[in-house]
């Protein structure tokens, strides 16, 4: 069993993707072990993406992402970080595999609906910085 942090970004939450966003990871056999909804401050959004602060679009992505509330879920199942990886698609929607999230739904490669952990260590610290233990059912 394995466990990933996905995010629902303020564009899917505002747009009202939620359900459409759960409903995939539903059906695709992944458990919802946490969840909860709620709005980073900037600090938080910059903590959060702390591994992309050289980058170009990191100012421009952590306004995005302290915009407006998000839902950030914990995900459980067998191979759940790679599997949420493909329901995603591509970070770029544009090279996202028709049918995933993205392709479906992201207007922009900044705006594009969902965050996954990409590997066991980066989700542990994902998972932690959202939820404590006691949080996770
Ligand atoms: N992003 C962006 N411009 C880029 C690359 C990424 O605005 O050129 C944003 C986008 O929202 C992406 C996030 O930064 O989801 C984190 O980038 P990463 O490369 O980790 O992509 P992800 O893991 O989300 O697919
Ligand atoms: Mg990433």
């Amino acid at each position: 069993m394995e466990r990933t942090l996905s995010i629902i970004k303020p564009d899917g939450v505002s747009r009202g993707l939620i359900g459409e966003v759960i409903k995939r990871f539903e059906t695709a056999g992944i458990r919802i072990a946490a969840m909860k909804m709620l709005h980073m401050s900037k600090k938080e959004a910059e903590g959060f993406y702390a591994v992309h602060s050289d980058k170009p679009f990191f100012n421009s992505l952590t306004d995005f992402m302290s915009s407006d509330p998000i839902v950030v879920m914990v995900l459980e199942g067998e191979n759940v970080i790679s599997k949420n990886r493909e329901l995603m698609g591509a970070t770029n929607y544009k090279d996202a595999d028709p049918g995933t999230i993205r392709a479906d739904f992201a207007t922009d490669i900044e705006k594009n609906v969902v965050h996954g952990s990409d590997a066991p260590e980066t989700a542990a610290t994902e998972i932690k910085y959202f939820f404590s233990e006691l949080e996770i059912h």
